[in-house]
């Protein structure tokens, strides 16, 4: 039996939640916040910020700074930064370190089992992703689990009535739909849709190229090369998105964003959410065909959905709303914060299989289960995809096949393995081949092999390809779709330790030097206290002690190692013993 955590590891804000006895309950920050700001600072002296303090430093140095990382989770895109090269998976690890120790801090325990959520839609490499980046983070990956369907849990826990319920997610950067029905203590995810790249970014973005043009038509200036400006830019468009969901119109206020040969120049105007409205319709818009998917694939009439949940910030949207309230023909439900319930739905998995629950409780009744988001097939003469899995099948699941050979005595076939919707390879995603050798020499169309799909409850796929003739057998687990190979990882695990240790580190000098600092401060008082009663040679030994100190200190502005803090905190408690003793001697001789 372990605590289990459970992770909403988001696009802009991350929240971290954990059972406590039959409720989850979200983890408040350092900060004081319930979320966590999804951004990661590099500092000039080698520390690293996530959250807030990530986020103030943001403006200030955007090239230092990594936001909306969940963008790039599976792909090859890296981050370098001081020369040092970062993927996606080690800064989204930085992230969950820090959720991690919220957690350890708020519960006064190690933790290391913890469930993540990612977005329905995630492909097999964005999920490996994500369990790669818990791994780094020093985290058991205990299950992956879809967002939407995590809110299902939180909401499913005080609603188990027989129904039929659409969860509509549009978070940062991602859009999900699912549809679940709940019913005797079983939550089954029905159909599963998105976009894997819709979000509230992409609402800022529109607000931006409004503000940039506005800069440009009033002062000549093109800002959008200017990464700090537009930093600048993008935040005021996220506050104006915001305000815009309760008011009608906000001002815009940008001073000294950018410089004309006149000088500094400022902005200020108004948007109307009539005019936000505008330029984001057809973002909204985007959201429907997924919707209609996923109900068509579900085989769910819209009159039997019987309640409509909203999760991910962006929802607050007005615009949203109505959308979502005009396609399914009814309003949707305010029951759950839909900043917060992802998280507590991935706690509430996590406490199942952390085996923590008390037999019989609400939670311990509640059974998932899921689907996979694509449909999965291999690649057959012609570069046809021959599917084995198709999407929104319940897992963990498995498929097998019979396929044979192509050409006469082929001794070997490739496996190239797909995911997507398409009916030609060359449109989906190749997320993993291998090659089975050693098949019995015979005219084409007469060996037979088999080959299986395995998905795991995490979504993650297995392949393998069995050879009937002679039971040559080859299978591969589809990790290197998550483009960091194990030694990649194993490294990125080495560095982050490394970064705890120098953390560690860090926080040792820092204190040493705080102390120290004390000491020098006392000694300089005691001096100036006693300067008529201490004779000379003692004076003298406390001064040259204090100058002593002082060098140390001042060499440790250069030097960030283990044996300099030994040195001062050597050196302090000789001083304190040094004044601790004279201040004996001389109350003796009083
Ligand atoms: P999430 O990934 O669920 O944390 O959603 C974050 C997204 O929600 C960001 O794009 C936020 O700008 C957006 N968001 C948060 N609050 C609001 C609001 N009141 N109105 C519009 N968008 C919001």
């Amino acid at each position: 039996m372990s605590t289990v955590i459970g992770i909403d590891l988001g696009t802009t804000n991350s929240c971290v939640s954990v059972m406590e006895g039959d409720a989850p309950v979200v983890i408040t920050n350092s900060e004081g916040y319930r979320t966590t700001p999804s951004i990661v600072a590099f500092k000039k002296d080698g520390t690293v910020e996530v959250g807030s303090a990530a986020k103030r430093q943001a403006a200030l140095h955007p090239d230092r700074t990594c936001l909306s990382i969940k963008r790039e989770m599976g792909n090859d895109c890296r981050k370098k930064i001081d020369g040092r090269i970062y993927s996606p998976q080690e800064v989204s690890a930085y992230i969950l370190r820090k959720l991690k120790k919220e957690a350890q801090d708020y519960l006064g325990k190690k933790i290391t089992d913890a469930v993540i959520t990612v977005p329905a839609y995630f492909s097999d490499a964005q999920r490996q992703a994500t369990k790669d980046a818990g791994r780094i983070a020093g985290l058991n990956v205990l299950r992956i689990i879809n967002e939407p369907t995590a809110a299902a849990l939180a909401y499913g826990l005080d609603n188990d009535e027989p129904q039929k319920i659409i969860v509509y997610d549009l978070g940062g950067g991602t859009f999900d739909v699912s549809l679940i029905e709940i019913g005797d203590g079983v939550i089954e995810v029905l159909a599963t849709s998105g976009d894997n790249h819709l979000g509230g970014d992409d609402f800022d973005a529109r607000i931006s190229e409004r503000i940039a043009e506005e800069i440009k038509v009033r002062y000549g200036v093109n800002i959008k090369k200017d990464e700090a400006a537009m930093y600048r830019v993008r935040e005021e468009a996220e506050r104006v998105k915001k305000e815009l969901s309760s008011a009608m119109a906000t001002n815009v206020h940008l001073p000294f964003i950018a410089k004309n040969k006149e000088g500094a120049v400022s902005l200020e105007m108004t948007i109307t959410k009539d005019e936000f409205d505008r330029l984001t319709a057809d973002l909204v818009e985007r959201t429907v065909e997924p919707v209609e998917n996923a109900i068509a694939d579900a085989h769910v009439a819209k009159s039997e959905i019987s309640k409509v949940l909203l999760v991910g910030g962006s929802t607050r949207i007005p615009a949203v709303r109505e959308r979502v309230t005009r396609l399914l023909g009814k309003e949707p439900s305010g029951s759950l914060n839909p900043d917060e319930c992802v998280a507590l739905g991935a706690a509430v998995q996590g406490s199942k299989l952390g085996g923590e629950l008390e037999v019989g409780s609400p939670a311990d009744n509640i059974l998932l289960m899921d689907v996979t988001p694509l449909s999965l097939s291999i690649e057959t003469v012609g570069g046809i995809a021959s599917r084995l899995i198709e999407r929104n099948t319940t897992i963990p699941t498995r498929h097998s096949r019979i396929f044979t050979t192509a050409s006469n005595f082929q001794t070997s076939v490739d496996v190239r393995v797909f995911q997507g919707e398409r009916r030609f390879t060359r449109d989906n995603k190749l997320i993993g081949n291998f090659k089975l050798s050693g098949i019995k020499r015979a005219f084409a169309g007469v060996p037979q092999i088999e080959v299986t799909f395995d998905i795991d409850a995490n979504g993650i796929v297995n392949v393998s390809a069995k050879d009937l003739g002679t039971g040559n057998e080859h299978s591969i687990t589809i990790t290197s779709s998550s483009n960091l190979s194990e030694e990649e990882i194993q490294r990125a695990i080495w560095k982050a330790n490394v970064y705890e240790e120098e953390d560690g580190e860090r926080f040792c000098l820092a204190d040493e030097k705080r102390k120290a600092a004390q000491i020098v401060k006392k000694a300089e008082s005691k001096l100036s206290e006693h300067r008529k009663d201490w004779d000379k040679t003692i004076k003298k030994e406390v001064k040259d002690e204090i100058a002593k100190m002082k060098r140390l200190l001042l060499k440790l502005r250069f030097t960030k190692n283990e044996e300099a803090a030994d040195t001062v905190r050597h050196s302090e408690k000789n001083l304190k013993a040094l004044l601790d003793n004279f201040e004996k001697m001389h109350s003796g001789h009083r």
